[in-house]
């Protein structure tokens, strides 16, 4: 494997990656971080046929390439960034091989380990979003099949441990809870390293969903979350759950948050004109194919969300608001 990568830490400590194919567009980063007592796995790719073909791969290129010890057995803990699928969906792989305990934040806690149910309280809010954002019936029911199509893989698996800002873990790594791109999503701090998970990114900005859907998601939770990090001192370098590493974090969280403002300020002008949240989604990301249409609409679902929070937006069908059962909402500026 011609992937791998090493870091080490002020204290001395590893940290070795590798990327494993989530799905046929999307590549996540495993790390696993080693000292002379702990072996920590952190993420572990989807769970579809290659990434899990790709994370027993890597393990063994770390083993034959710096050091016999790594090893899916040998682990002593393993951590789950936050609870989207391309991140905990190879826990019941990592589970044949290992029994050490899994630690996520406890507002992820139910999707790693009451899937099942989650997945089905969590499409009944999507629809409802869906409809109010002005997405026809017929094109929902396609959005939803392929919403419940992506989230077939898994099967709940037990947690062991929160993930706590307040108490290190047992291997001295500290937590910060960045709610906002996933309610419990984390960041991990290991002396100067800072494992950002998908809160921070080095090309792409992470990907927003309104609170509508989701609570402690949404762009309000996210830019504080942003700011939280970005006040963070003696962070050498960044590694993401996807793409490369970052030299200088707090540049790259101005450059995500201009990105926002630029958009807010898009919906706004969109918005000159009373326009439906599947308006504005078109009118930003142009046409899109299949589950990128559920990602735009959710982006602008979360941008619009923000505005009308702020006071920015008022609904513009006000009457129909109020007599439908189910009104879609056009919004202006106010
Ligand atoms: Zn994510
Ligand atoms: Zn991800």
């Amino acid at each position: 494997m011609s992937k791998l990568q090493k870091f080490t830490t002020s204290a001395g400590r590893r940290i070795y990656t590798f990327p494993v194919q989530s799905f046929p567009n999307l590549i996540n980063n495993i790390y696993v971080i080693s000292d002379d007592d702990h072996l920590i796995l952190v993420d572990t790719g989807s769970g579809i046929e290659q990434a899990n073909q790709e994370l027993l791969a890597g393990f063994d290129a770390l083993a034959e390439t710096y050091d016999p010890h790594i090893q899916l057995a040998n682990l002593t803990h393993i951590l789950i960034t936050h609870g989207h699928i391309d991140h905990f969906g190879g826990l019941p792989l990592v589970r044949q091989f290992s029994d050490a305990p899994i630690g996520v934040h406890v507002l992820d806690r139910r999707v790693l380990s009451n899937y099942e149910e989650r997945t089905i309280f969590a499409a009944r809010r999507l629809d409802i979003f869906l409809e109010r954002a002005g997405v026809s019936a017929v094109h929902r029911n396609n959005l939803m099949e392929m919403y419940k199509f992506a989230k077939n893989f898994y099967r709940s698996t037990p947690v062991q441990f929160c993930l706590k800002e307040e108490t290190p873990t047992a291997a001295d790594i500290h937590v910060y809870h960045v709610p906002g791109h996933c309610p419990g999503q984390v960041c991990l701090q290991v002396d100067d390293i800072l494992l950002t998970a998908d809160h921070v990114l080095s090309y792409t900005t992470p990907h927003q969903a309104p609170e509508i859907i989701t609570n402690n998601m949404g762009l309000e939770h996210y830019l504080a979350s942003l700011t939280k990090i970005e006040r963070l001192d003696g962070i050498r370098l960044g590694l993401g759950g996807h793409e490369e590493a970052m030299t200088d974090v707090a540049g790259r969280i101005r450059a995500i948050k201009q990105s926002h403002q630029d958009r807010l300020n898009k919906v706004l002008d969109i918005c000159r004109q009373p326009k439906t949240t599947a308006d504005i989604s078109r009118e930003l990301f142009g046409t899109v194919e299949s589950y990128h249409v559920l990602l735009a609409l959710e982006e602008a679902g979360a941008h619009v969300e923000y505005l009308y929070q702020r006071g920015e937006l008022s609904a513009a069908n006000l009457d129909e608001i109020e007599h439908q059962t189910h009104p879609v909402v056009k919004y202006r500026r106010a």
